[in-house]
């Protein structure tokens, strides 16, 4: 391999198709969705279909992630299309998980997803308080996420993870601990946790600058984190990635993948893909996404080659939000380069203040560094 030539993708990639709807939109939410209503939903599915098929020639893929939007925000029969196409061209995927919102699955829906093969479940939570589902404009009740939960337990689901956020306005360590035991008494397999960020262009945000809602003060925050991971620990939840807890072997496999940046194939508007060494995003606007599909061309409409450099620091940073951290000699086998060297000043600097620590072949975030992440890794996101 020449030093700028693309990394090998013979390793099966991961799969993601984004379904761009959502029946109403979260005050918080800033991805790219719009309501179902008023959309010509199985045209768009036949695109999606048909974007499926151009990459029939891959020989296999090791993960499939359905996520959106709201991807069960689609009628049954699409979703069940959708999937099918999916699973007929590569039937032996590891792991094929589908988002979920509290409240919108049913007997029927979660009977087809088993069916079809989904054997992993994310629900979107967010918070067991009711006032909070209300601030972040959720459409569920917290009594809709207890029920979900159990229905797709007793109908098979074995790995079922859920979302949750802290650091909502009004919140108070003593209520996200009530969160979280909420969560640990449904007896799921993986959780994922993120502090609140107002994201520019939501009501939130507008709402948070008009001063009509405070955030939550940084030194609270911090300590919501620190108790999800001590709670979360002595419930036999291991921290695997800086926001992310798993039972032993619920580790989301998909996910991982990302961080450790190996290759993945985005289906949908606006869906990013890393594959054959570039980084491409598809139109994020569903009657142009359609448009492009119907007419036999691309639907990317950002394209940027990954060069060495690239692929070095979006390894490391990657790499680095796990807690497993980089692997020298896979960081080494992947980029051409040696990890110690090449990042020798940051390094040095973080090993000495703690938040840094090696061994054993591996270079990783120390506990204290995990609530400083962002501000650490960005010394590693450029050469
Ligand atoms: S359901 Fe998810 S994707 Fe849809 S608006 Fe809410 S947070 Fe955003």
């Amino acid at each position: 391999m020449s030093s700028d030539s693309p990394p090998p993708d013979s390793e099966a990639p991961g799969l993601y198709l984004h379904v761009p709807f959502c029946r109403s939109k979260c005050r918080y939410c800033a991805f790219y969705s719009e309501p179902v209503a008023g959309h010509d939903v199985p045209r768009l599915v036949s695109a999606l279909r048909a974007e499926v098929g151009r990459y029939r020639s891959v020989q296999a893929v090791r993960t499939v992630y359905v996520g959106g939007g709201s991807p069960i925000s689609l009628p049954v029969d699409q979703l069940a299309s959708l999937i099918d196409t999916v699973a007929s061209i590569w039937p032996n995927t590891e792991e094929f998980t589908v988002e979920c919102n509290p409240g919108q699955t049913d007997v029927e829906m979660l009977s087809m997803l088993a069916r079809c093969g989904v054997n992993r479940l994310s629900f979107g939570v967010q918070s067991f308080h009711t006032s909070e589902l209300e601030l972040l404009g959720r459409r569920h009740s917290v009594d809709d996420a207890v029920r979900s939960v159990r229905q797709a337990q007793y109908l098979g689901f074995a790995n079922v993870g859920i979302d949750l956020i802290f650091a909502v306005p009004g919140s108070t360590l003593d209520s996200w601990q009530q969160c979280l035991e909420s969560a640990l008494s449904l007896s799921i397999q993986h959780i994922s946790t993120y502090s609140l960020s107002f994201e520019s262009g939501t009501p939130l945000y507008e709402a948070h600058r008009l001063g009509r809602i405070e955030s939550i003060e940084e030194n609270t925050d911090r300590a919501m984190y620190e108790l999800a991971i001590d709670l979360l620990a002595s419930a036999g939840f291991a921290q695997y990635e800086i926001s992310n807890f798993a039972r032993e072997g619920f580790e989301c496999v998909h996910n991982m993948g990302c961080w450790e940046n190996r290759p993945y194939i985005g289906i949908g508007p606006s869906a990013a893909s890393y594959w054959l060494g570039e980084r491409t995003a598809n139109v994020a606007d569903i009657d142009a996404y359609i448009r492009r599909i119907e007419a036999g061309l691309p639907a990317t409409e950002q394209r940027q080659q990954s060069n060495r450099d690239d692929r070095i620091c979006e390894t490391a940073v990657l790499n680095m939000r796990t807690r497993r951290g980089v692997d020298l000699a896979d960081f080494q086998r992947r980029t051409g380069a040696d990890f110690r060297k090449i990042f020798e000043r940051p390094l040095r600097r973080y090993e000495r203040e703690g938040l840094i620590e090696t061994g054993a072949g591996r270079v990783c975030l120390s506990r204290r560094a995990l609530a400083v992440a962002d501000s650490v890794l960005c010394d590693f996101s450029s050469l």
